[in-house]
């Protein structure tokens, strides 16, 4: 009996939308099964091996002038998340770059945030391309599509009754140490190799775009951006553009909707202007 009514709780708790509907008009439920703690736990976990690796391998914030340049980009848009959720400025959001070749840069779920020097440096990013970069990066956080990602997978590798049982271990709700430590992981695992859907791609855009406009940023700079990441790709860039798919549809839609959304540039410009 318990187990249903955890499956039922959880049902329940995973058919709504994570942010509020806001200029860019993103409002679809979403599929969140596995509890937000969770998600959270795994991704601080993996957050701080990425750290721990970087740091054992002396790529962590090594370039001073990279880094004030993308914690001032990334805070100016953090400032703006309000706007999509009520919690999201109380996250604990942390800024970081890593010396690397990869062209990557993601936000994990709780607003942890790793932007690769590869991806500023081969791109030659202007301030209002990598606020597109680091916006999108941050939009998939606020609508949490790690933590759909990682619901759809476990639902997929164990069912939705062994789900239920796996979460309700063997003393209610509460996971044992082990299970949380093979669950956190996991959730490194399905974090890193899960592309997002397109469905998911497509509003990390639009939340992406409003939020670099909310912060005084060009959001037509996402259509350089991509532009510029579609000519690396030739050059074989592997991670981040599997998982960004970046095509003539897609960057017309970007560029629909920054025009969309230009007002609130036009209007967040001069006061941005003012404070910098
Ligand atoms: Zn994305």
């Amino acid at each position: 009996m318990i187990r249903y009514i955890v499956i039922l709780v959880f049902l329940l708790s995973g058919c709504a939308s994570t942010t509020l509907k806001t200029d860019s008009e993103v409002d679809r439920n979403q599929f969140l099964l596995l509890p937000n703690y969770m998600a959270l736990s795994m991704a601080e976990d993996a957050y701080r091996q990425e750290i721990k690796n970087a740091e054992d391998n002396n790529d962590l914030n090594v370039n001073e002038e990279q880094v004030l340049r993308i914690k001032k980009i990334a805070f100016r848009l953090i400032d703006q998340v309000h706007v999509f959720r009520d919690d999201a400025s109380d996250w604990n959001w942390e800024v970081n770059v890593q010396k690397s070749e990869e062209v990557n840069a993601y936000c994990m779920p709780g607003g942890k945030i790793m932007v690769y020097s590869g991806i500023i440096e081969k791109t030659d990013a202007t301030d209002d391309e990598l606020a597109a970069m680091i916006g999108h990066e941050i939009a998939h956080a606020l609508r949490e599509h790690g933590r759909e990602r990682m619901s759809t997978a476990f639902v997929q590798q164990v069912g939705l009754i062994g789900f239920a049982a796996y979460l309700s271990g063997k003393d209610g709700n509460r996971l044992s140490k082990e299970v949380a430590l093979q669950a956190a992981a996991l959730g490194a695992t399905l974090f890193f190799a899960l592309p997002n859907s397109r469905e998911q791609e497509r509003e990390a855009d639009k939340i992406g775009l409003e939020l670099a406009a909310r912060a005084g940023y060009n959001p037509m700079a996402a259509v350089s951006l991509w532009r510029k990441m579609d000519a690396l790709s030739d050059a074989k860039i592997p991670e981040f553009l599997s998982t960004h798919p970046s095509n003539e549809n897609r960057i017309e839609d970007i560029a629909k909707d920054a025009r969309k959304i230009n007002y609130l540039y036009i209007e967040n410009k001069k006061t941005n202007q003012i404070t910098k």
